[in-house]
């Protein structure tokens, strides 16, 4: 219930985890970011997804960054799937 009443303000743990791709990316903007931020500011599981997510994204970069590999947002997304699916 409470949920629901604070929904128009704070993105849900599903609804983080299925835009952090595009939050990492630099591609959420307005409301949507704001509820997402308002949601990782108070959610310490989804903060500590953020930043193990930033982590592995900065290393596969740097490991990138000399030939041609998969687009950023593309892994950005294979990463979140594979935390999706070990958190089932
Ligand atoms: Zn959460």
């Amino acid at each position: 219930m409470l949920n629901l009443l604070l929904k128009p303000w704070i993105a849900s743990c599903h609804e983080t985890r299925d835009r952090i791709s595009d939050y990492l990316d630099g591609e959420l903007e307005g409301r949507n970011l704001a509820r997402v931020r308002r949601h990782l500011s108070r959610c310490h599981r989804c903060r500590a997804m953020l930043e193990s997510l930033s982590r592995m994204l900065e290393q596969l970069r740097s490991l990138g960054s000399s030939e041609q590999v998969a687009p950023a947002s593309a892994t950005v997304s294979a990463v979140v799937a594979r935390i999706q699916r070990d958190e089932r």
